[in-house]
């Protein structure tokens, strides 16, 4: 039996309950479909000493502040799910966890969302489905030979889990950082940190916090038909966490350039070396889990989805939400997706 309402938003992770919040305010009937069995999107699945770059009150969703973690200034990942399962029961949100959306279809003027539970008819969708769900892997050579284990990001846990194995790192990013040193505090493995090009660490003195300033003036500037004064990449890559800079400071995350192939038990270098290698851990990022959406035929360049701030240009029932930059600076943040929620509210009111 299909189901109907005004709006069906897809991913219940911090995208789609800010998305939930601002369809609420406006009165609209909508549901919110969650692949998740539990709240907290992808947050639950992040490793265990995973922090946020941001302290509490800057990792906020629209309404609600989040609490500050005891003695910790920069929350850990449990907190973050802690607060995500309040801000949906204080809200009310009528999220049905465990529910996938395989299809979005046009069905008329009506979009019809086929998930694996049954169907929903909607006159709007919001599209909120992240990235954790689509780990990136590079095309490196030799990665089929490999014998010993290889993981992405997605599915790193503890140091406890490398326990004297020689670990090989790779990618220059937050996560590739992060990770080295975690396993390089940890102290009981090998750890070796290779990245594509040089790391490019931001000040110590600048957190999630200043990021977000920066995209704000960089947003005000572009509103405001100014020059553009680039974005927060222009900074650097990676946030100097607390312990990515215990890790730095005790020289224990040192880049290698990138290895020229994986061989059966190791890595050979561009000089022709060798080294073993148990593991090989990748951190070479993400992209939006956009399957869901294949029906609607609105692929642009690098698999994004073409949009006017979060409207689909081919489909304007369709809104996405998250994923990155490309629907609003910061969209993909705690904090930055409260407004690209508001606006879609907003354009969707108004279609309906
Ligand atoms: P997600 O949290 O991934 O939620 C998507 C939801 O959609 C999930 O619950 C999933 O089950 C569901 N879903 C997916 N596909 C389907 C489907 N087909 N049908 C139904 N449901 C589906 N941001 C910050 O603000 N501060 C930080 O410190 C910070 N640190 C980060 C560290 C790491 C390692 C990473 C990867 C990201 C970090 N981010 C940080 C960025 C960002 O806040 C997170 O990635 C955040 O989880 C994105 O939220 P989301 O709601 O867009 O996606």
């Amino acid at each position: 039996m299909t189901q109907h309402t005004d709006v069906v938003v897809v991913g219940g992770g911090q995208a789609g309950l800010a998305a939930g919040y601002h369809l609420r305010r406006r009165g609209l009937d909508f549901v919110i479909l969650d692949a998740d069995p539990a709240p907290g999107g992808s947050w639950q699945h992040m490793w265990d000493s995973l922090h946020l770059f941001s302290p509490a009150e800057h990792s906020s969703l629209p309404g609600r502040l989040m609490p500050a973690q005891a003695r910790a200034i920069y929350p850990g990942a449990g907190h973050v799910v802690d607060y995500l399962a309040d801000y949906e029961k204080r809200y009310e949100l009528p999220v049905q966890h465990g529910t996938r959306v395989d299809a979005v279809r046009r069905d008329g003027d009506q979009l019809l969302v086929e998930a694996d539970s049954g169907t929903w008819q909607g006159k709007a969708v919001i599209s909120a489905t992240g990235t954790w769900s689509r780990p990136f892997l590079p095309a490196v050579p030799g990665r089929s030979v490999f014998t010993g284990q290889q993981l992405h990001t997605v599915t790193y846990r503890s140091p406890a889990d490398f326990t004297d194995q020689r670990v090989l790192v790779v990618g220059g990013g937050n996560s590739g950082a992060q990770i080295a040193a975690d396993l390089t505090l940890g102290g009981q493995a090998e750890v070796t940190w290779v990245t594509q090009r040089p790391p490019r660490f931001l000040p110590d003195d600048i957190d999630g916090r200043a990021l977000f300033d920066v995209a704000t003036s960089r947003r005000r500037a572009l509103e405001e038909g100014r020059t553009d004064t680039g974005g927060v990449a222009s900074l650097g890559d990676i946030v100097a966490v607390p312990p990515v800079r215990a890790a730095r400071d005790a020289g224990l995350l040192t880049a290698k350039p990138m290895f020229s192939r994986l061989t059966t038990n190791g890595v050979q270098w561009a000089d022709g070396s060798h080294s073993g290698a148990d593991a090989v851990i990748w951190c070479t990022g993400f992209r939006p889990a956009l399957a869901h959406l294949a029906p609607l035929s609105l692929r642009g360049p690098r698999g994004h989805i073409p949009t006017d701030g979060t409207r689909s240009l081919g489909e304007p029932r369709l809104h996405l939400l998250g994923y990155g930059d490309w629907t609003g600076p910061a969209s993909a943040t705690l904090i930055g997706v409260g407004r690209p929620a508001r606006d879609a509210a907003r354009a969707i009111a108004q279609l309906l």
